[in-house]
């Protein structure tokens, strides 16, 4: 019996991997769903490789361009949205994949959850956003979310056998980005194609420019707080730029455990998938007789000030991490467009947290209601 599979955001950074990942392992997996944004093209590929139960194409321009592609097989095709939370409410498969960018992820991985559906959780927005709610459902419906994002797969190994031992912290490595060690004066002109070059990982366009603001680390820190159950001052995070060391767990006799290997996404897709088992695979490995210093710093909160802001969002929850992450996801979408610089994109989230009511325990209504208009007072500060 294979695991059947559902990739939501099957043409991404994360999608592409975990097919990979997939085709290595036949007899472990099956392809059910894959779903893509706008490109058809690489949905289309994928469909004809993976032979799916389903695809959804959410762009509808291009619904009968997919049709027509996959007419001589057995796939069927949606569009739109809405299809999305249809198919993860459908029985086809066994495991949801939660790979789309942003916000939007949020709706189908809720409703895989009420599905009784284990995540296999890359989508860290989901849990930035509503993780209260969405971690309270898991619990109700007694669904696993194993997490893929390398960090808190690093935290998660290390809690396998430690039982009710007691976390003292948990130590989130950051790898600083490709601006590690620069300040304002070099920020304020950097473009996106710099932005976009990550030292050590290969990913999507929103994830790298939040990798290069430190923002990424302010939203898993937030991830981790709900992942793992911790009060926000038992998250630290150091700067270790060779990341190698993904992330560590210091328990309460002062002992750290920590989780190692080459920076490759594709460990943390393959072991969320195969949880509780580990299989093969023939990734690079590490090698110790290679000189190799492995060095760690604090981050530079000043001058990133992303990370400050995120802090201060995790500390007073509510729907603040919620807002935080719109106002985030439309600036970085108008710095890959050239609207705004770099620094820029601090300046319209910390004005969007200031200017959006606060909700202390917000409903799912009105945390779309407080994305929607957090959204629409930064695209109307930045006038897109
Ligand atoms: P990506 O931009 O490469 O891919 C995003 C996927 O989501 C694509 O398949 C796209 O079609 C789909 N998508 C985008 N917008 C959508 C929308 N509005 N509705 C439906 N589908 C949409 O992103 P990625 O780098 O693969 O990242 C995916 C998620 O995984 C993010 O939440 C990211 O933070 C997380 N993550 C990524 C990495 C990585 O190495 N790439 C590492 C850790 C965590
Ligand atoms: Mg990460």
């Amino acid at each position: 019996m294979t695991k059947r599979i559902a990739i939501f955001g099957s043409t991404g950074s994360i999608g592409t991997q975990a097919l990979e990942v997939i085709a290595a392992h036949q007899d472990k997996f099956s392809v059910e769903v894959l779903t893509a944004h706008h490109n058809h093209e690489l949905l289309i590929e994928q469909s004809l490789q993976f032979n799916p139960n389903c695809v959804v194409i959410v762009d509808e321009t291009k619904y009968l361009l997919v049709k027509e592609a996959l007419s001589k097989t057995d796939t069927k095709v949606f569009a739109g949205e809405k299809a999305l939370e249809e198919v993860a409410g459908l029985d086809c498969y066994d495991m949801m994949l939660a790979a789309i960018v942003g916000f939007a992820g949020l709706k189908p991985t809720l409703k895989a959850i009420e599905s009784g559906k284990p995540i296999a959780l890359a989508n860290k927005e989901t849990l930035v956003v509503a993780g209260e709610l969405v971690m309270e459902k898991a619990i109700e419906k007694r669904v696993p979310v194993i997490p893929v994002d390398s960090e808190h797969s690093a935290i998660f190994q290390c809690l396998i056998g430690e039982g009710r031992n007691n976390i003292e912290k948990i130590i989130l490595t950051a790898s600083g980005g490709p601006f590690l060690g620069r300040k304002p004066n070099y920020l304020v002109n950097v473009k996106k194609e710099h932005a976009l070059q990550h030292p050590n990982w290969e990913m999507g366009a929103k994830i790298s420019i939040d990798s290069a603001t430190l923002m990424n680390k302010g939203l898993e820190m937030i991830e981790a707080k709900w992942l793992f159950n911790l009060h926000p001052d038992q998250i630290q995070v150091i700067v270790h730029p060779q990341s190698i060391i993904h992330s560590m767990v210091q328990f309460a006799d002062g002992s750290i455990k920590s989780q190692m290997g080459l920076p490759d996404m594709r460990l943390p897709i393959q072991y969320a998938l195969s949880f509780p088992q580990r299989i093969p695979s023939s990734f690079p490995r590490y090698d110790f007789k290679k000189p190799h210093t492995l060095t760690f710093e604090e981050p530079d909160i000043r001058t990133f000030r992303n990370l400050g802001l995120a802090i201060e969002a995790l500390k007073k929850g509510g729907n603040w991490p919620c807002i935080l992450n719109a106002a985030n996801e439309i600036a970085v979408y108008a710095f890959l467009r050239n609207r705004i610089g770099f620094l820029d994109m601090t300046a319209v989230v910390e004005e969007t947290l200031t200017k959006i009511p606060f909700i202390e325990k917000p409903t799912l209504d009105e945390y779309f209601e407080s994305d929607g208009a957090a959204r629409a007072y930064t695209a109307s500060i930045i006038r897109m």
